[in-house]
Protein backbone atom coordinates (compact mmCIF):
# COMPACT_ATOMS: atom_id res chain seq x y z
CA UNK A 1 0.00 0.00 0.00
CA UNK A 2 1.34 3.60 -0.70
CA UNK A 3 2.74 4.90 2.33
CA UNK A 4 2.78 8.89 3.26
CA UNK A 5 6.62 8.33 1.98
CA UNK A 6 5.61 7.14 -1.61
CA UNK A 7 2.35 10.02 -1.71
CA UNK A 8 5.07 12.61 -0.59
CA UNK A 9 7.36 11.81 -3.68
CA UNK A 10 4.75 10.99 -6.01
CA UNK A 11 3.21 14.73 -4.94
CA UNK A 12 6.36 16.12 -5.36
CA UNK A 13 7.09 14.14 -8.51
CA UNK A 14 4.04 14.95 -10.43
CA UNK A 15 3.87 18.78 -9.48
CA UNK A 16 6.55 20.57 -11.60
CA UNK A 17 4.65 18.77 -14.65
CA UNK A 18 1.28 19.71 -13.64
CA UNK A 19 1.54 23.69 -11.77
CA UNK A 20 0.15 26.10 -14.89
CA UNK A 21 -0.11 23.80 -17.15
CA UNK A 22 -4.17 23.47 -18.73
CA UNK A 23 -6.36 20.86 -19.03
CA UNK A 24 -7.27 19.77 -22.18
CA UNK A 25 -9.80 16.93 -21.85
CA UNK A 26 -10.29 14.18 -19.10
CA UNK A 27 -10.61 10.52 -20.10
CA UNK A 28 -12.16 8.59 -17.65
CA UNK A 29 -12.04 4.39 -18.51
CA UNK A 30 -13.19 2.78 -15.19
CA UNK A 31 -15.47 5.21 -12.92
CA UNK A 32 -15.67 2.52 -10.09
CA UNK A 33 -12.89 2.72 -7.80
CA UNK A 34 -13.46 3.10 -4.11
CA UNK A 35 -16.33 5.87 -4.59
CA UNK A 36 -17.03 6.61 -8.42
CA UNK A 37 -15.25 9.04 -10.47
CA UNK A 38 -18.00 12.24 -10.82
CA UNK A 39 -18.53 12.32 -14.65
CA UNK A 40 -19.14 15.49 -14.30
CA UNK A 41 -15.44 16.79 -13.88
CA UNK A 42 -15.04 15.50 -17.95
CA UNK A 43 -17.10 18.94 -18.45
CA UNK A 44 -16.04 20.87 -15.58
CA UNK A 45 -11.63 20.63 -15.66
CA UNK A 46 -11.15 20.79 -19.44
CA UNK A 47 -9.54 24.26 -20.16
CA UNK A 48 -9.12 24.88 -16.41
CA UNK A 49 -5.53 25.67 -15.22
CA UNK A 50 -3.75 24.03 -11.99
CA UNK A 51 -3.12 26.38 -9.55
CA UNK A 52 -1.07 24.24 -7.23
CA UNK A 53 -0.58 20.83 -6.32
CA UNK A 54 -0.19 19.57 -2.72
CA UNK A 55 -0.38 16.59 -0.05
CA UNK A 56 -2.35 16.34 3.28
CA UNK A 57 -2.32 12.71 4.67
CA UNK A 58 -2.43 10.49 1.87
CA UNK A 59 -4.26 12.29 -0.24
CA UNK A 60 -2.98 14.34 -3.17
CA UNK A 61 -4.86 17.90 -3.87
CA UNK A 62 -5.22 19.16 -7.44
CA UNK A 63 -6.50 22.67 -6.98
CA UNK A 64 -8.06 24.55 -9.86
CA UNK A 65 -10.01 27.80 -9.26
CA UNK A 66 -13.55 26.18 -10.02
CA UNK A 67 -12.77 23.81 -7.02
CA UNK A 68 -9.99 20.62 -6.31
CA UNK A 69 -9.61 17.24 -7.54
CA UNK A 70 -8.50 14.79 -4.66
CA UNK A 71 -6.55 11.61 -5.62
CA UNK A 72 -6.03 8.86 -3.45
CA UNK A 73 -3.85 6.13 -3.87
CA UNK A 74 -6.04 3.26 -2.03
CA UNK A 75 -3.95 -0.01 -1.86
CA UNK A 76 -2.26 -0.38 -5.22
CA UNK A 77 -2.92 2.91 -7.15
CA UNK A 78 -0.06 4.79 -8.62
CA UNK A 79 0.33 8.25 -11.13
CA UNK A 80 2.78 8.80 -14.11
CA UNK A 81 3.41 11.39 -16.05
CA UNK A 82 3.01 10.22 -19.97
CA UNK A 83 2.06 11.25 -23.04
CA UNK A 84 -1.71 11.50 -24.23
CA UNK A 85 -1.13 9.52 -27.07
CA UNK A 86 0.51 6.96 -25.44
CA UNK A 87 -1.34 3.45 -24.82
CA UNK A 88 -2.93 2.70 -21.89
CA UNK A 89 -2.85 -0.60 -19.56
CA UNK A 90 -5.20 -2.59 -18.27
CA UNK A 91 -5.52 -0.78 -15.24
CA UNK A 92 -5.07 2.71 -16.22
CA UNK A 93 -8.50 3.98 -15.01
CA UNK A 94 -8.09 7.70 -15.65
CA UNK A 95 -6.04 10.21 -17.31
CA UNK A 96 -5.82 13.85 -17.11
CA UNK A 97 -4.59 15.35 -20.18
CA UNK A 98 -2.65 18.22 -20.91
CA UNK A 99 -3.18 21.04 -23.57
CA UNK A 100 1.11 20.54 -23.81
CA UNK A 101 0.37 16.88 -24.96
CA UNK A 102 1.57 15.19 -21.76
CA UNK A 103 -1.12 13.17 -19.32
CA UNK A 104 -1.31 12.57 -15.87
CA UNK A 105 -2.29 8.16 -15.39
CA UNK A 106 -3.87 6.64 -12.37
CA UNK A 107 -2.43 3.41 -12.46
CA UNK A 108 -4.20 0.84 -9.85
CA UNK A 109 -5.00 -2.75 -10.54
CA UNK A 110 -7.38 -3.02 -7.12
CA UNK A 111 -9.21 -0.19 -7.57
CA UNK A 112 -9.30 1.11 -4.21
CA UNK A 113 -7.79 4.36 -4.79
CA UNK A 114 -9.92 7.40 -5.24
CA UNK A 115 -10.82 10.71 -7.89
CA UNK A 116 -12.88 13.40 -5.73
CA UNK A 117 -13.75 16.67 -6.91
CA UNK A 118 -14.89 19.19 -4.61
CA UNK A 119 -15.76 23.01 -5.17
CA UNK A 120 -15.38 23.66 -1.53
CA UNK A 121 -12.02 24.27 0.29
CA UNK A 122 -10.73 20.78 0.10
CA UNK A 123 -9.38 20.89 3.48
CA UNK A 124 -13.10 21.57 4.28
CA UNK A 125 -14.05 17.74 2.94
CA UNK A 126 -15.34 15.01 5.25
CA UNK A 127 -12.17 13.06 4.46
CA UNK A 128 -10.00 15.42 5.28
CA UNK A 129 -11.64 17.97 8.00
CA UNK A 130 -10.72 15.67 10.56
CA UNK A 131 -7.32 14.72 9.97
CA UNK A 132 -4.66 15.40 12.80
CA UNK A 133 -1.41 17.13 12.29
CA UNK A 134 1.15 16.08 9.30
CA UNK A 135 3.81 14.13 11.64
CA UNK A 136 6.81 16.11 9.37
CA UNK A 137 5.29 19.53 10.45
CA UNK A 138 5.50 21.22 14.03
CA UNK A 139 1.95 20.94 14.88
CA UNK A 140 3.08 17.53 15.91
CA UNK A 141 4.91 17.81 18.85
CA UNK A 142 5.55 15.93 21.92
CA UNK A 143 3.15 18.12 23.78
CA UNK A 144 0.26 17.34 21.20
CA UNK A 145 0.53 14.19 21.50
CA UNK A 146 1.43 13.53 25.04
CA UNK A 147 -1.13 16.01 26.10
CA UNK A 148 -4.28 14.14 23.81
CA UNK A 149 -2.55 10.40 25.28
CA UNK A 150 -3.59 11.36 28.72
CA UNK A 151 -6.32 8.11 30.22
CA UNK A 152 -6.13 6.70 26.66
CA UNK A 153 -6.44 3.04 27.30
CA UNK A 154 -5.40 2.04 23.38
CA UNK A 155 -2.17 0.42 22.95
CA UNK A 156 0.18 3.07 21.80
CA UNK A 157 0.80 1.52 18.17
CA UNK A 158 -3.30 1.36 17.48
CA UNK A 159 -2.79 5.32 18.75
CA UNK A 160 -0.34 6.48 16.84
CA UNK A 161 -1.72 4.72 13.88
CA UNK A 162 -5.13 6.32 14.21
CA UNK A 163 -4.95 9.37 11.41
CA UNK A 164 -7.67 11.37 14.14
CA UNK A 165 -4.28 11.43 16.14
CA UNK A 166 -1.70 12.20 13.50
CA UNK A 167 -1.79 10.93 9.83
CA UNK A 168 0.88 9.35 7.67
CA UNK A 169 2.26 6.56 10.53
CA UNK A 170 1.39 3.54 8.84
CA UNK A 171 1.96 0.04 9.57
CA UNK A 172 5.53 -0.53 8.62
CA UNK A 173 6.43 3.24 10.09
CA UNK A 174 4.38 2.28 13.51
CA UNK A 175 6.54 -0.74 14.34
CA UNK A 176 9.48 0.83 13.10
CA UNK A 177 8.96 4.47 14.91
CA UNK A 178 8.27 2.33 18.31
CA UNK A 179 11.23 -0.11 18.17
CA UNK A 180 14.01 3.18 17.51
CA UNK A 181 12.20 4.66 20.95
CA UNK A 182 12.21 1.30 22.58
CA UNK A 183 8.46 1.47 23.32
CA UNK A 184 6.60 -1.85 23.77
CA UNK A 185 4.03 -1.67 21.36
CA UNK A 186 1.37 -2.94 23.61
CA UNK A 187 2.16 -0.19 26.17
CA UNK A 188 -1.29 1.57 27.23
CA UNK A 189 -1.00 4.96 25.52
CA UNK A 190 -2.03 6.88 28.81
CA UNK A 191 0.84 5.13 30.49
CA UNK A 192 3.80 6.34 29.12
CA UNK A 193 5.99 9.45 30.28
CA UNK A 194 6.31 12.43 28.62
CA UNK A 195 10.18 11.77 28.53
CA UNK A 196 9.30 8.91 26.42
CA UNK A 197 6.90 10.69 23.97
CA UNK A 198 9.96 12.97 23.24
CA UNK A 199 11.71 10.22 22.01
CA UNK A 200 8.63 8.69 20.18
CA UNK A 201 7.95 12.05 18.38
CA UNK A 202 11.39 12.27 17.01
CA UNK A 203 11.21 8.71 16.01
CA UNK A 204 8.40 8.92 14.11
CA UNK A 205 9.82 12.11 12.09
CA UNK A 206 13.25 10.33 11.47
CA UNK A 207 11.23 7.02 9.57
CA UNK A 208 9.00 8.94 7.96
CA UNK A 209 11.77 11.65 7.03
CA UNK A 210 14.03 8.74 5.83
CA UNK A 211 11.71 7.18 3.90
CA UNK A 212 11.11 10.30 2.01
CA UNK A 213 14.84 11.08 1.11
CA UNK A 214 14.75 6.90 0.08
CA UNK A 215 12.37 7.67 -2.46
CA UNK A 216 13.30 11.02 -3.66
CA UNK A 217 16.37 8.65 -5.32
CA UNK A 218 14.48 5.59 -6.24
CA UNK A 219 11.65 7.21 -7.63
CA UNK A 220 13.39 10.10 -9.69
CA UNK A 221 11.43 10.07 -12.89
CA UNK A 222 7.62 10.30 -13.13
CA UNK A 223 8.03 10.61 -16.52
CA UNK A 224 8.81 6.95 -17.22
CA UNK A 225 6.27 4.94 -18.80
CA UNK A 226 8.19 1.61 -17.35
CA UNK A 227 8.68 0.62 -13.86
CA UNK A 228 5.28 1.46 -11.70
CA UNK A 229 6.46 2.73 -8.73
CA UNK A 230 6.66 0.06 -5.92
CA UNK A 231 7.47 0.10 -2.04
CA UNK A 232 10.34 1.95 -1.04
CA UNK A 233 12.96 -0.47 -0.25
CA UNK A 234 14.37 1.04 3.25
CA UNK A 235 16.31 -0.48 5.99
CA UNK A 236 13.91 -2.00 8.30
CA UNK A 237 15.18 -2.81 11.88
CA UNK A 238 12.17 -5.19 12.92
CA UNK A 239 9.37 -5.16 10.51
CA UNK A 240 9.09 -8.67 8.62
CA UNK A 241 11.99 -9.75 10.45
CA UNK A 242 10.24 -12.28 12.87
CA UNK A 243 12.67 -14.60 14.31
CA UNK A 244 16.03 -12.71 13.09
CA UNK A 245 17.71 -11.00 15.25
CA UNK A 246 17.59 -7.68 16.49
CA UNK A 247 19.70 -5.43 15.61
CA UNK A 248 20.68 -4.09 18.66
CA UNK A 249 20.80 -7.09 20.87
CA UNK A 250 20.38 -10.55 19.25
CA UNK A 251 17.20 -11.50 20.50
CA UNK A 252 15.01 -13.50 17.69
CA UNK A 253 12.05 -10.44 16.53
CA UNK A 254 8.82 -10.68 18.05
CA UNK A 255 5.65 -10.84 16.57
CA UNK A 256 1.70 -10.34 17.24
CA UNK A 257 -1.18 -8.57 16.29
CA UNK A 258 -2.65 -5.39 16.87
CA UNK A 259 -5.86 -3.99 15.73
CA UNK A 260 -5.75 -6.62 13.01
CA UNK A 261 -2.27 -5.40 11.85
CA UNK A 262 1.08 -7.26 11.79
CA UNK A 263 3.59 -6.07 14.50
CA UNK A 264 6.79 -6.82 15.09
CA UNK A 265 8.93 -5.59 18.21
CA UNK A 266 11.79 -6.96 20.55
CA UNK A 267 10.90 -7.79 24.02
CA UNK A 268 14.14 -7.30 25.15
CA UNK A 269 14.55 -3.52 23.90
CA UNK A 270 11.06 -2.59 24.19
CA UNK A 271 9.27 -2.12 27.17
ZN1 LIG B 1 16.57 -6.15 20.84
Amino acid sequence: MPELPEVETTCKGILPHLVNKTIASVIIRQPKLRWPIPLKIKKTLPNQKVLSVERRAKYILINFKKGTLILHLGMSGSLRIVKSKQAYDKHDHFDLLLKNGNCLRLHDPRRFGSVLWTQKPALEHKLLCQLGPEPLTDNFTTEYLYTLSRKRKVNIKQFIMNTHIVVGVGNIYASEALFLSGIHPRKTAGSISQARYETLVSSIKQVLSAAIKQGGTTLKDFTQSDGKPGYFKQQLNVYGRKGEPCLICNKPVSHCVLGQRATYYCTQCQK
